[in-house]
Parts: structure tokens; sequence; C-alpha cells
């Protein structure tokens, strides 16, 4: 009888499709994807891929920007109803009326939205480039969409930008806190701190190191530090280890998305 891993290396060839995996997904999910990696990475992979169907595990915002990067494809995701928060605590026709009360700025949206609301934005940023996008904008006023945290992020590295915040944040990463941040520093003194943009800023200003995913992973990798804590969702430890023999990573055990866990096998 075929395993479960077997069945579904069968269906992948028999659809001749891909299985891009975030880094917060299921590590057992992390195991059989052809590509782990967080939403820019991936959407990359899916420009690159010639495949006939896109396998998306993750949240639905990625699968629809990987369909919007690839019309011509089948994009799957496992389980439609792993809706990002944050994706949802901004709609097109807010940021219709947003732009309305603050004439001449240009929207600048994280990817972490909903292709309804990236059809209203001037321009999609991702984690990594924010503070270029925010930096490059040609009118010094811009509204910053979903994200009050990466937007504060961004908005403090661009001083000649005047920067109107939305409302939204992730629920994971704003749940992190300075109290919890210093319980880890004193638990392991060694350790450097890495935090994604999405944490608060009182956070953040506990950090060496801030950035996406993909840059913790490249910060980890080269760096002579045995030990880090990783202020970001707890799916991440499994890339880190495997990609990080022999160091250790100390999360918020709590920061946990039930969305990226989704997707099983
Ligand atoms: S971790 Fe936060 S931003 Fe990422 S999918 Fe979950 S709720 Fe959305």
């Amino acid at each position: 009888m075929e395993s479960v891993g077997e069945r579904i290396a069968r269906l992948k060839r028999e659809r001749n499709a891909v299985i891009l995996v975030h880094n917060y997904c299921l590590p057992e999910v992390q195991d059989v994807a052809d590509y782990v990696g967080d939403s820019l990475g991936l959407s990359v992979k899916a420009t690159q891929t010639d495949a006939d169907v896109i396998v998306f595990c993750g949240v639905t915002f990625m699968a629809e920007t990987a369909k919007i990067l690839n019309p011509g494809k089948t994009v799957l995701i496992p389980d439609a109803a792993a809706v990002c928060a944050m994706a949802q605590m901004c709609s097109p026709e807010q940021i219709v009326a947003a732009r309305e009360a603050n004439p001449g700025r240009e929207v600048v949206g994280y990817v972490n939205s909903t292709a309804a609301c990236k059809a209203e934005m001037d321009v999609c940023c991702t984690s990594s480039n924010a503070v270029d996008i925010v930096s490059s904008l040609e009118s010094s006023g811009a509204i910053f969409v979903p994200d009050r945290n990466l937007g504060t992020y961004a908005a403090g590295r661009c001083p000649s930008k005047d920067v109107v915040l939305w409302d939204g944040f992730c629920p994971i990463h704003q749940s992190i806190s300075v109290q919890q941040v210093q319980e880890l520093k004193a638990a392991h003194p060694d350790a450097e701190v890495l935090a994604h943009p999405e944490c608060r800023s009182e956070v953040l200003d506990l950090a060496d190191v801030i950035g996406s995913t993909e840059k913790m992973l490249n910060h980890c990798r080269a760096s002579e530090r045995d030990g880090f804590i990783v202020l970001t969702e707890v799916g991440m430890r499994h890339r880190l280890e495997a990609n990080c023999p022999g160091k250790r990573f100390y999360f918020p055990e709590h920061a946990v998305c039930g969305a990226m866990k989704m997707a099983t096998l």
C-alpha cells in the first residue's frame, strides 16, 4: 500500500505539480516541499517553475500572489479557510476611502493583503524591501497598509516621508511582548536576538537583527554565534534547525499561527 509520501510524489508526477511551502507551516509539510521559503522567496520560485500546477501551502493571499504572477497556471491551496488575520484587517473599499481622505499620497501595501486590496495599491512591498519601496516613492506622503508595525519600521527609516499608518497588525507578532523577550534574553544571555519587522517597535528596539525570515536564515547560517532568540512564528524553527546544524534557537513558544498549520499531509 502506498504511504502518504509516496502518494504525494505520484500525484505530483501525474499533475506535473510543484509544492511550495511557507516556512511557518508544519514540519512534515515542509519536508515534502520542492521549495520552502518566505512569501517573497516562494513568489519568485512560482515565476520560475515550468510545472502546470502550483500547490501553495500557506495562507490564501500567498496563493493569490502566485496566481497573479502565473495567470496561466493552476494554483491550489490545501485549505481555502487558511486566511491571514492581518490581511482581513483591510478592504479595498477602505483603501479607496483612505486615498480620498489623503489626496496626493501614494498607497504602499504589504504583500500580506488580499488580491482585491492589491488592486487598489500604487505599489506592493514585502518585509524585505519595505524601506526601499517607501524611500523610492515620488511623492513625500504615503499611506501604508495593512501592517502598522512594518509601516512604523519603514517610516522610521525614511524620515523625508510622511507616512499615514493603517491600524492592522499580525496578531502573532503583536503578541510578542518586551517582557517575554527580556525573559528569553535572561535565560540565554549569549544568544543574538532576531526580530521580524511585524513585531511591535518596542520589541524591535531589543533586537540585534531585524528582517524577514529569509534574512534571519541567512544571518544564522553566516553568524559565528551558536544561539539565537528568534522573534517570529515558531514554524521557522524547523527550517533554521535543518539549515544550521548544531545551532540553537529559542522562540516565544506561544507565537503560533493557526492558519499556517491548516495545510497537513
Ligand atoms: S503569522 Fe501573522 S501575518 Fe503571517 S499568516 Fe499568520 S496572521 Fe498572517
